[in-house]
């Protein structure tokens, strides 16, 4: 995943994952100088919530003496979350917009930096549920463009990648307690609305009774996505025609979920 003359945009919300991902790749670059990170974090303005996350991000980062980007919502989409969720009627879930619009406000910070790669901290329960989840959905497109890596073959858009997808999430956490990580213990308050809350439950019960079958099955998904692959055609990426953003149509979803009006009042950054 990672070359030495890399400069990595790692994105980190102030939780266990993503600060244990700063923390090992910090110690990653000790040994390769001329590799570079900078933490991006994504301010999504969700009351009593993500100020506390926001803090112990910037904390950690002064500790580990990393530079520090902090994006927002409403810097970007001239909303925050909790304003764009309340003006909607017949809504998605929370979620659903939330990290449509975290994954653009990511790109943006990342080129913004300088990166040429973004790391996020999707564990194993992460990508397990993930698969499922486009599964679930009947996304078999989005299934097999999941990957742990993706990489853009003509180098337009950032590759990104999740080096802990191997990792269970309770090895991240007791890997964070190691350094005495503080991080953020509360939970979102749209973590509810989420059917992967609910996928999480199952495994770690099915976890508990049969050790080892989040790695069989993650290995399985995997397999399965090479099958898919040749039967789904190529999703080339594209520039949003609105953002340049990459996109698979010719207008990115967080363009097409915030609609013109937004987007005249707040044009987006456009960071070439
Ligand atoms: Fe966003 Fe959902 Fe995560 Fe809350 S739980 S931060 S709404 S993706
Ligand atoms: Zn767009």
């Amino acid at each position: 995943m990672l070359s030495p003359n890399d400069h990595v945009a790692v994105a980190v919300s102030g939780g266990k994952d993503s600060l244990s991902l700063l923390m090992i790749l910090k110690k990653l670059t000790l040994r390769f100088p001329r590799t570079k990170i900078t933490a991006v974090t994504v301010d999504e303005g969700i009351e009593s919530y993500r100020e506390e996350a926001v803090q112990l991000a910037s904390d950690y980062c002064q500790r580990l003496e990393v530079e520090h980007e902090v994006v927002s919502f409403k810097e970007i989409f001239g909303s925050d979350l909790d304003g764009y969720l309340k003006d909607k009627k017949d809504r998605l879930t929370a979620c659903s917009y939330c990290g449509v619009f975290r994954r653009k406000a990511i790109n943006i910070a990342a080129k913004r930096v300088g990166a040429n790669k973004i790391a996020t901290a999707h564990n194993l329960d992460d990508m397990l549920q993930t698969y499922l989840l486009n599964l679930l959905e009947g996304d078999v497109e989005r299934f097999v463009r999941f990957s742990p890596i993706l990489q853009d073959p003509r180098g337009q858009f950032l590759t990104r990648m999740k080096p802990l997808c191997e990792i269970p999430e309770k090895e991240v956490a007791l890997y964070g307690y190691t350094d005495e990580l503080r991080f953020q213990s509360a939970s979102c308050p749209y973590m509810g609305e989420a059917l992967r809350n609910e996928l999480r439950s199952i495994f770690n019960r099915l976890e508990l009774a049969h050790p080892g079958v989040l790695f069989s099955a993650y290995r399985a998904m995997l397999r399965l996505r090479k099958l898919a692959e040749p039967g789904i055609a190529p999703a080339n990426l594209n520039a949003c025609s609105r953002c340049g953003e990459p996109s698979v149509s010719s207008m990115c979803e967080a363009c097409r979920m915030t609609g013109e009006s937004i987007l005249q009042a707040n044009p987006l950054p456009i960071i070439q």
